[in-house]
């Protein structure tokens, strides 16, 4: 293993193993998985159904 730096957030070392970075540059900062993971918007989620929002619009209550 190679160290390459310290995550920026939390300081933890990030290694190089087997030519895998242990981590992830960005913007030429380096951060452990754990501390970029926290960082990213959850974009993606697991189970997150979009379809369950379409139905939004509701029929006008009769006033
Ligand atoms: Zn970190």
């Amino acid at each position: 293993m190679e160290l390459v730096g310290h995550c920026r957030l939390c300081k933890a070392a990030v290694y190089c193993r087997d030519g895998f970075l242990d981590g992830v540059t960005e913007n030429q900062a380096l951060y452990c998985h754990a501390c970029f993971d926290a960082l990213k918007p959850d974009t993606d989620g697991p189970d997150k159904p979009e379809s369950d929002r379409q139905n939004a619009s509701r029929p006008p209550s009769a006033d």
